[in-house]
This record gives C-alpha cells, sequence and structure tokens, in this order.
C-alpha cells in the first residue's frame, strides 16, 4: 500500500474561507453545521464565495469510524429539535435554489435521522417552495421504513453514496455493506417515482479501471439517475493513505463510460464531491427529462 504521493497541479485550489463571510455569518446564526468545514472540502473557499454549502444535520459526531473520513467519531449529540426550521431559514437568507442536506450518520437513533430529514425538507418547502431540495442520506442500516419516511416527504433527489467499490469496502467502510446501499438506491426507484436517485464515488483509494466498470454497471442497473466520482483526498496522516492520483483524462474516460451505459448525468473529476456544482447537474438532468 502507498503511504505518500505528492499531490499534482491539477488538485491545487484558492484557499478556503473562514466563517467571516455571509454564509459563515448566516450559519454561526442560526448555529448550523456543514459537511464543507467537517470534512474539509478543497471546494469550500468556492462554493462559499458562491454563496453555498451542504447542510450537515444531526450535529458534529459521527457514530461510524469510515477510514477515509474526517468527521468526528465521538458520542453523538443530542438531536436539535428546532434545527430544520433554522436550516430552511438560512436557506431562505442566503439565497438558494437548490439546497444539499446530509447528517453525520446516527446509527444511535431508532430511525437513523430520517424523520429529522423528512422536517427539514417539508420545513424548507414551506418557507421557499421554489426550492429544491437535494437529501444525501447514510444507509439508515438498510432500514427500508426509514427510507420511506425521508421518501415521504418528496426532496427532488435523493443521494445516497456508495464511496467506494466494493472490494475495499472493509478497509474504506467496515461499518457499511454495499450491497446494502445499492438496495436503498434500488428502492428509491421502486418506491417513489418522480425522485431521483444520485450516489457517488472516490477514486485514488486504490480501485482498478475494472472494478470501476463493474461499479458504473451496478449502479446503473438499479436506475441511478446522477452519478458523481472524484479524488479521494486524504484529511490527516491517521486517514487511510491515497493509492493514486487520478489523471483528469481517466475521469473524463469514466464519465463517457457511465454515459455510454445509460446513466443520465454523470460528473467526473479531480475535484467533484456529490455536492459540487449541484444545481447545475440537477438543471442539465431536468433539461434532458
Ligand atoms: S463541494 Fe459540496 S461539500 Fe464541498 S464545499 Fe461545495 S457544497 Fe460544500
Amino acid at each position: 500500500m502507498q503511504d505518500y504521493i505528492r499531490k499534482p497541479e491539477w488538485l491545487r485550489t484558492k484557499i478556503g474561507v473562514s466563517r467571516c463571510g455571509k454564509v459563515g455569518r448566516t450559519l454561526n446564526e442560526h448555529g448550523l453545521n456543514t459537511v464543507c468545514e467537517q470534512a474539509d472540502c478543497p471546494n469550500q473557499g468556492e462554493c462559499f464565495r458562491a454563496g453555498t454549502a451542504t447542510f450537515m444535520l444531526l450535529g458534529q459526531h459521527c457514530t461510524r469510524n469510515c477510514t477515509f473520513c474526517k468527521v468526528t467519531f465521538a458520542p453523538p449529540q443530542p438531536v436539535d429539535p428546532n434545527e430544520p426550521q433554522e436550516v430552511a431559514l438560512a436557506i431562505q437568507e442566503m439565497g438558494i435554489q437548490h439546497a444539499v442536506i446530509t447528517s453525520v450518520t446516527r446509527d444511535d437513533l431508532p430511525d437513523g435521522g430520517a424523520a429529522h430529514f423528512a422536517a427539514c425538507v417539508r420545513a424548507i418547502r414551506e418557507i421557499s417552495p421554489e426550492v429544491t431540495v437535494e437529501v444525501l442520506i447514510p444507509d439508515f442500516q438498510g432500514d427500508l421504513d426509514a427510507l420511506c419516511t425521508v421518501l415521504a416527504a418528496r426532496p427532488d433527489i435523493l443521494n445516497h453514496n456508495v464511496e467506494t467499490v466494493p472490494a475495499l469496502y472493509a478497509q474504506v467502510r467496515p461499518q457499511a455493506d454495499f450491497e446494502r446501499s445499492l438496495e436503498l438506491l434500488r428502492r428509491v426507484k421502486q418506491y417513489a417515482s418522480g425522485i431521483y436517485s444520485k450516489s457517488g464515488f472516490m477514486l485514488g483509494l486504490g480501485e482498478t479501471p475494472q472494478q470501476v466498470s463493474a461499479l458504473l454497471a451496478r449502479l446503473h442497473e438499479v436506475g441511478c439517475d446522477i452519478v458523481t466520482m472524484g479524488q479521494y483526498l486524504r484529511p490527516s496522516i491517521q486517514h487511510y493513505p491515497v493509492q493514486e492520483y487520478v489523471h483528469p483524462d481517466q475521469f473524463a474516460a469514466y464519465k463517457e463510460e457511465a454515459l455510454a451505459l445509460g446513466i443520465p448525468c454523470c460528473v467526473s473529476g479531480p475535484l467533484v464531491r456529490s455536492s459540487y456544482h449541484a444545481k447545475q447537474d440537477f438543471d442539465r438532468l431536468k433539461g434532458k427529462a
């Protein structure tokens, strides 16, 4: 296993921003967390300057300890019943047109936080009915009732990231199960017509091109409408080491492969994250629909 590889030029990004700007101030006022900050997203400067962010519900502590992820693994924090309303107000104040909300994984909650997600979607709809809503959910430990709870709130997009190829789950997502995640995506299409499904994964963890092709085929098979691919970046020396910095041309080739398979929308590039330019992708998809 590779322990250290020098970062290539194409991964250099402009310096991030603090919470001093408009986005930061709004987040502070409403006491909200973002995955942009918690996961140290390389696009934070760009997204915050553009007036957007991805809200992270249910605290800052995750009940899982994935080896790729910077979000803190620690005892869960109390659920804030006001959070849905605060998220909705922040979205209105920020003028966000396409809201992306995610959460830490909360295996301690009986529904994994599904009702909280649903409450957020409803609160956003109530205040800003014109805003489209994308939820990026955890796997709810395969609880399909929890999935139905979220779908009943009618988000526009149900996103669940598979994160990597099945062969790397043991090293990268030891508490997750690839087939369980895939089943969740399959059920979105079965249970809720009119809701788009989306998934994404990282490259550079040691996957082979054959494994990526097979994964794209599986995502197509379960009817995924949008697939995102981005370069894995190691958050710290304690995290899983980068095995490869995948060249932008390879990202482009995978995108072609996904489109050729029949996946309607694929966004693939070193700095792509599942919420990166999410509005533009959704607009593109709807233009095709
Ligand atoms: S790409 Fe997504 S997670 Fe990263 S800064 Fe932008 S909105 Fe936040």
